[in-house]
């Protein structure tokens, strides 16, 4: 049998319909209107009859039929056939119907009617004359064979001219009359008489009953109209059957038929029947066209289409309301084509069609939809209107709608089938930010639709905006977000998701949650309870993943782990790739957490606000130095009183301060107290310090007073006060415009002074604040630092009074969110901590008084560095001029270096930049306990133009003795530090010689190597040149001069830079030596501040010296950890070493004295790692109960609910909890 039948069909009243159009005679390939279906709508030329089409007027041959009766349901036994014959083309089309395999025929309950899907054409449907076509009903209880063939007319085109021309039947009456001269009566037969006789001779034939079987040949009325004994159509007539012998023609005598339905038309009995009907055919034909009278024509010509139509069981079917009824357009037409439906189909049958339709075809489901819809739309009635809305619930997507949709996303139809469902959901997302909140809701259904109709759960899911599991989570964020995607990638997805659009919060939270939980994240899971990235412990999954390794730290071979750990810091600088190479280096030393220290012992860590590890860095260092801790605890004693002083004369800095500036100060002094207090109290592993004192270290002192809002009660007078003053003590304005000034001084110290001019010139209220925006860490030129006693900073001119209401809600706002911005970009340490100094000795009263004005006080005291600069002029030595200053500030260290190094070449006789043909040297008058080093790293690459990080290594010394800088130390100073100016200067000479004869441009090699092999090569080209001699070639022209010329540099340069080698080692040696034994004035290290990373990006810590403990801390955030390497420390130069960008000397004598790191008091136990998410909010009620409130109130330290292993996925999946939407 033929393969079982696929594909769209047509309603028995349509197959009906399509066969009574259809004319086998005038087909095209594949445009079939019967067999073939009409392609969807738009998508090629729809099926209709061909150009000059039979309009058939089948008629029944009822001897070859079987027609169903009238009232019996067929069985597997039932079969019927209906033979027809076109009046008009004479083609014989048979319509047979089997329902051998039915159990249940068509119509019932369930089918209406048949559904007839077609069957593959067999070979032998097709011969010269006759074509078949077969379907079979896709109702699975009745699978009815319907066929349908045709054949061509019995009768050619030449027999019936034969029959029928009038001129042929003219010859034959003269040759009758000719042959028989005598009879009469003899006359020329018509075309209508022709036929006439030929047909009542083929109906006596079929006439087994009728008696005579034989006529004279000679009979006259047959010699009139098939000649002469009817030899003119004797081949037709033999064709037929009919015998001529013993001038007798005899009639055929074909056999009955038994079975009709098995007949296929070869017998002869069908022969004649067909020929009986066509010549009726003919009579009616000849009728017409020559008004000849039909004796036939009452028996007329009927219909066959009943009969079909009853074969088909396409009779009654139920048709639409004849009042609803409107004609169907031309543009819904061709969808009832495609349903394989009529217009006229009452509506549960245009849905039957429906069902059938998409039951058969699913594949073109959207498209049949759409055609649903179209006519849905066309009728409006209630019945189809609640099918395609019930439809459209369960998400069955029209081809229209898709299309729609798909231009709704821009994205073309076309393409869509080669994008994968994570593409469009890329392209759904880049459109969403531009959206409004309908057409955003638009977009999704849109990718709804496509989902659908991709049948994709992940676009379905996206549409939906599901993010229950991971990878719709992913999907959700968009924007590449993948697995291997670090947490903070993800997480600025979302900040850049949440921008825009505040309703994205939720969900954003809900897919950060979904994630966090599958990666088991810690920094999501702190996101998602603090809001802030900061402030948690990376595991080293997180790490690896942050930093895009894909292996396991296992399987990395620990030789190349730097090289993996640098170039991600390359890739990526910032904060959190800094995190992650600690969390991996620490996991990899093995080293025990914190937390297993007893907090009595240990110091405490500070957890970052984003960047502010630089700041962490200097409250460590302020806090381990016990005076300038003393000072800050007690900060009532050494504070100016403001109620004795109405102002202060002594400068800070060379500036005039003003009462909101002292104000200001100690207010900052109190914040920090505050701190320091709950660093030495708080028995966690780290504390983190309050919002109020970070935006304090870089809001101008008039602008405290923004954050009153925020502070609580007790100090609430006090800032009144300064709000106050701000609008009594500083009426001209000139108080509050220098402390403006001088602090944006600070802050722009490097940069352009037309910055500064403007912004201190413009009127705009908003002016300060604007200043708080700072550029990035601008390049540090030695000389512009702020030097007590020495800078002369052009001062700005006064600001204008401001008015009261000029500091307005809004601006408000923008000097705080200035400051925050502020304080989170990372800054320069020495910057920083210049300027905290600064206000904090703005508060302080004064002890004394330099001769230039600049208050003496206790803070200063600690690191004041006295020195004097003597200058040199065409050999005369003018009187050295004194000057204080609060750090040694080296100059950006251009290649490796030591700190002796470094400080001589601020000591040493050099030319003095600002006074031509003038030299000047500097010596230490006195010393102050802490000697602050600073080490700028920013650079300025004048032929780049930009800022460059200096990562050469300054080794530093544990000891460090400054007798050589100090001509009063011994009487010999001056004379050595004169000799070695004159060695290093030789020295310097040596190296640069050194440099030019080595370095060439020719990779890795020096010069004297460069200038061998090039002799070597020349003297390999000499050896070429015999070669080519030899086989016959022109030689290489070689200046054999050049050769031992290039050899002979070669030797010499070698010799050379061997003897410059030596004399430098001699030199350095002596330099080395010059101070052996001068050893008085010793000091250790005692703190370094270390910066990883690049211009503008990286991380900070410090390095502090416990000498009582004789340990090194390391201070990076919240861990305090030892230091077990120490050449981390003095030998920093590699990539996780970082690099020292200030270090601080203490006076050997006094080290234990001043540098006290550890001074805890816990006020109880620490709190056990806590399980339970309820732990760690108990852990935050007893917090509060502290000291002071604290702020953030969702704020849980992190440390405290991650410890200990398994609790982290606990805490995972409570915080999952937690996020409620
Ligand atoms: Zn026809
Ligand atoms: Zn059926």
């Amino acid at each position: 049998m033929s393969s079982p039948p696929s594909g769209p069909g047509k309603t028995a009243p349509k197959i009906l319909k399509d066969f009574l159009l259809f004319d086998p005679l005038k087909t095209a390939p594949k445009r079939n209107l019967l067999f073939d279906h009409p392609p969807p709508v738009g998508e090629g030329q729809q099926l209709a009859p061909q150009i000059g089409s039979c309009k058939h007027e089948y008629t029944t041959k009822t001897s070859q039929s079987v027609p169903p009766p009238l009232d019996l349901r067929p069985d597997v036994t039932t079969q019927y056939k209906i033979a027809t014959l076109c009046k008009k083309c004479r083609v014989h089309a048979d319509v047979r119907i089997d329902y051998a395999r039915s159990n249940n025929p068509c119509p019932n309950s369930e089918y209406p009617l048949h559904h007839f899907q077609r069957l593959e054409q067999k070979p032998d449907d097709t011969t010269r004359d006759r074509i078949r076509y077969a379907w079979r009903c896709s109702a699975q209880q009745c699978q009815a064979s319907l066929e349908i063939s045709f054949r061509l007319g019995r009768l050619t085109t030449a027999e019936r001219d034969l029959l029928t021309n009038t001129e042929q039947l003219k010859r034959r009456y003269e040759a009758v009359v000719q042959e028989n001269p005598d009879r009469e009566g003899i006359r020329q037969a018509t075309p209508m008489e022709a036929l006439v006789r030929l047909r009542k001779y083929v109906k006596d034939s079929l006439n087994s009953l009728h008696g005579k079987r034989s006529f004279p040949a000679n009979n006259k009325r047959f010699m009139e109209a098939f000649g002469v004994y009817g030899q003119d159509c004797k081949p037709l007539l033999e064709r037929l059957g009919f015998k001529y012998a013993e001038h007798e023609w005899t009639l055929p005598s074909p056999p009955p038929l038994d079975d009709r339905f098995d007949a296929d038309g070869s017998s002869q009995r069908e022969l004649l029947e067909d020929v009986e009907v066509e010549l009726l055919s003919w009579m009616f034909k000849t009728s017409s066209e020559t008004g000849a009278v039909n004796p036939a024509a009452t028996d007329g010509w009927p219909s066959a289409d009943r009969d079909v139509e009853r074969t088909l069981a396409a009779q009654g079917y139920q048709r639409q309301a004849t009042l609803r009824r409107a004609a169907p357009s031309n543009d819904e037409l061709p969808y009832y084509a495609s349903l394989g439906a009529l217009p006229d189909f009452a509506d549960s049958l245009i849905e039957f069609a429906y069902d059938r339709q998409t039951m058969c075809d699913p594949s073109n489901l959207p498209y049949y939809f759409e055609g649903l819809q179209i006519i849905t739309e066309s009728r409006g009635t209630e019945q189809l209107q609640m099918r395609t809305a019930t439809l459209a619930s369960q998400d069955v997507v029209s081809r229209r709608d898709l299309s729609a949709a798909y231009r709704f996303l821009n994205i073309p139809q076309a393409d869509a089938k080669n994008l994968s469902d994570e593409r469009i959901i890329e392209l759904f997302q880049a459109q969403q930010p531009d959206l409004g909140v309908v057409a955003a809701e638009e977009a999704r259904q849109a990718l709804n639709k496509i989902g659908t109709a991709r049948q994709s759960q992940l676009l379905i899911n996206a549409s939906r905006q599901s993010v229950d599991t991971y990878e719709d989570a992913l999907s959700w964020l968009g924007n590449g977000a993948s697995k291997d995607m670090s947490d903070d990638s993800l997480l600025a997805i979302v900040a850049i998701k949440t921008a825009d659009n505040k309703e994205n919060e939720t969900i954003a939270q809900k897919a950060i949650a979904t994630i966090a939980s599958a990666r088991k994240s810690n920094m999501l899971n702190n996101w998602l309870l603090t809001g802030r990235t900061e402030g948690y412990t990376m595991n080293v999954d997180e790490a690896l993943r942050h930093l895009g390794i894909e292996q396991s730290l296992d399987e990395i071979d620990q030789t190349v782990l730097p090289v993996i750990l640098d170039s991600a810091r390359t890739d990526r600088p910032g904060d959190t790739t800094e995190k992650a190479i600690a969390a991996i280096q620490q996991h990899l030393a093995g080293r025990t957490s914190t937390m297993s220290r007893s907090p009595s012992t240990w110091p405490v860590g500070l957890t970052s606000h984003g960047n502010t590890c630089y700041l962490n860095s200097l409250l460590q260092y302020y806090f381990s130095i016990k005076p300038i801790r003393d000072i800050i605890l007690n900060f009532d004693k050494y504070k100016l009183d403001t109620a004795v002083y109405a102002e202060k004369e002594e400068r800070v800095g060379n500036l005039k301060v003003s009462m909101v500036e002292i104000k200001g100060g100690q207010r900052f002094a109190e914040d920090l107290a505050h701190l320091f207090q709950r660093m030495i109290k708080e028995p966690g592993t780290a504390v983190r310090p309050e919002e109020d004192l970070v935006c304090r270290a870089f809001l101008n002192p008039q602008d405290y007073a923004l954050l009153a809002s925020s502070a609580e009660p007790t100090v609430n007078g006090d800032l009144e006060d300064a709000v106050d003053h701000k609008l009594t003590d500083a009426p001209n304005g000139e108080d509050a415009g220098a402390a403006s000034a001088s602090a944006d001084a600070r802050h722009l110290s490097n940069a352009s002074s037309t910055t500064l001019q403007a912004s201190v010139n413009g009127d705009d209220p908003d002016v300060n604040m604007k200043d708080g925006g700072l550029p990035p860490t601008p390049p540090a030129s030695p000389g512009q630092k702020p030097v007590d006693g020495q800078q002369q900073p052009t001062k700005p001119p006064p600001l204008p009074p401001r008015h009261p209401s000029a500091t307005s809600a809004h601006a408000k706002e923008k000097a705080l969110a200035a400051a925050k911005t502020k304080a989170t970009q990372q800054q320069d340490v020495a910057e920083v901590h210049d300027d905290i100094m600064f206000r904090l000795r703005s508060g302080m009263l004064p002890t004394g008084e330099e001769e230039s004005g600049e208050q003496k006080d206790a803070l200063r005291d600690l690191y004041a560095i006295r020195v004097t600069e003597t200058e040199v002029a065409k050999g005369v030595t003018s009187k050295p001029t004194p000057a204080v200053e609060s750090c040694m500030l080296l100059k950006v260290p251009t290649e490796p270096t030591d700190i002796y190094s470094s400080l001589d070449a601020l000591f040493d006789l050099q030319p003095k930049e600002t006074k031509p043909d003038t030299e000047a040297y500097k010596s230490i008058r006195s010393l102050p306990p802490l000697l602050q080093i600073s080490i700028p790293r920013i650079g300025w690459d004048h032929n780049k133009n930009e800022g460059f990080k200096s990562e050469e290594f300054v080794r530093l010394e544990d000891e460090l003795y400054m007798d050589r800088y100090c001509d009063t130390s011994h009487p010999q100073v001056p004379e050595r530090r004169r000799r070695c100016w004159g060695w290093r200067k030789e020295l310097q000479a040596l190296k640069n010689e050194r440099k030019a004869l080595s370095q060439t441009s020719v990779n890795q090699l020096d010069g004297p190597t460069a200038m061998s092999d090039t002799a070597s090569y020349l003297n390999s080209l000499q050896q070429a040149n015999s070669t080519l001699r030899e086989v016959g070639m022109d030689e290489i022209e070689i200046d054999e001069d050049l050769t031992s010329t290039l050899t002979s540099t070669a030797q010499e340069q070698q010799a050379r830079l061997s003897e410059l080698q030596a004399e430098i080692e001699d030199l350095q040696k002596r330099l080395d030596f010059q101070f052996e034994d001068l050893k008085n004035l010793k000091y250790r290290l005692a703190a370094v501040f270390i910066h990883r990373g690049t211009h503008g990006h990286g991380h900070y810590w410090v390095y502090i010296h416990d000498f009582a403990n004789n340990i090194w801390r390391n201070y990076n955030d919240e861990h305090v950890s030892e230091v077990t390497k120490l050449e981390d420390i003095f030998e920093a130069k590699t990539w996780n070493q970082g690099t020292p960008t200030y270090a601080v000397y203490v006076q050997d004598g006094k080290k234990e004295e001043i540098v006290q790191p550890v001074c805890r008091e816990p006020e109880r136990a620490p709190t056990p790692p806590p399980t339970q998410w309820t732990q760690a909010e108990d852990v935050q009620m007893q917090d509060s109960g502290l000291l002071r409130p604290q702020r953030e109130e969702n704020f849980v330290d992190p440390k405290m609910v991650e410890e200990g292993g398994q609790s982290s996925w606990d805490v995972t999946r409570q915080v999952a909890d937690q996020v409620k939407w």
